[in-house]
């Protein structure tokens, strides 16, 4: 039975009562669970003892405009996935849980949370890095696992565990896709059926720029219009960037180098937001 854990104090009780010695895995979610939210449940399985997930959708994390209210919430399924994998424990707190009113601390990660994402949705890192403290803290688990698939969301994590000196070890769990490319997200069932099949256009023009790559294109804006090239095959997919940055401190670069590279895309289909990435392995 995957244990239902409603409020902090629920928590602390349950997190105190583990064996000692046990090693804790914990898999942040905000729910809408798929089969990339899977993997990193199986990730945590394999590294540690006890697996505990978290639901919450932060409402911290999402600009006014943005998708919060409708936001899918399907907690049954979700509850039914966790216990197929196993999983013993689920933090579900509602909103005044974590933030009662007057909280007024907040976490901002300065340099890695500030191009792509961080600039075209604005508090959006400082509501993820602020969140992510919490729960790391109310948890207190020996490791925690991140999806590639919002590389950026772990880079800022990385970096203020490090900062903070959070005693936690973050792992990454590999991008999980559809048959035709597609990241796996919890907002692609927004796409209408001429968006969906659009959309994997989105992973091909990651692919179309890593094998020019690897046929010896280095210039960063040659690469990156490379793949806005490929986007504009449909008209249903308006870019919002298409960069190809430091794969560690997000920074612009002109060239890839022996450091190789993170090619990160986001653009809307429709009213949907999606975005993706691919890692380019450093130059010989
Ligand atoms: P979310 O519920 O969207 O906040 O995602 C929770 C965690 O699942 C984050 O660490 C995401 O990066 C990760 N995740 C989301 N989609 C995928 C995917 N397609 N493959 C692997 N991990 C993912």
């Amino acid at each position: 039975m995957t244990l239902i854990l409603r409020d902090k104090a629920a928590l602390r009780a349950w997190r105190a009562a583990l064996p000692a010695g046990a090693r804790l895995g914990f898999v942040p979610t905000m729910g809408a669970l798929h089969e990339g939210h899977m993997s990193l449940m199986a990730q945590a399985r394999a590294a540690a003892d006890v697996v505990i997930a978290s639901i919450f959708v932060n409402p911290l994390q999402f600009g006014p405009n943005e998708d919060l209210s409708r936001y899918p919430r399907p907690l049954e399924a979700d509850l039914e996935k966790l216990e197929k994998a196993g999983v013993e424990a689920v933090f579900l707190p509602a909103a005044e849980e974590m933030y009662p009113p007057g909280a007024s601390t907040f976490v901002e990660e300065t340099m890695v949370s500030a191009p792509l994402c961080g600039a075209v949705r604005p508090g959006h890192f400082r509501g993820v890095a602020t969140v992510v403290l919490k729960l790391l803290n109310l948890v207190q688990p020996h490791l925690a696992v991140f999806g590639q698939k919002d590389a950026q969301q772990c880079a800022v994590i990385e970096r203020m565990v490090r900062d903070f000196d959070v005693p936690v070890e973050i792992r990454r769990g590999p991008i999980v896709r559809e048959a035709d490319g597609l990241a796996l997200s919890s907002r692609n069932v927004y796409l209408s059926p001429q968006d969906r099949a659009a959309a994997p256009l989105i992973h091909q023009s990651l692919r179309t720029v890593e094998a020019a790559y690897l046929a010896g294109e280095h210039d960063a804006e040659a690469l990156a219009r490379i793949g806005l090239g490929v986007l504009a095959r449909s008209a249903r997919i308006v870019p919002q960037y298409w960069e190809v940055r430091d794969p560690e401190s997000l920074g612009a670069i002109a060239t890839v180098g022996a450091r190789g590279a993170l090619l990160a895309v986001a653009a809307h289909l429709g009213s949907t937001r999606l975005i993706d990435n691919l890692v380019l392995p450093p130059r010989p």
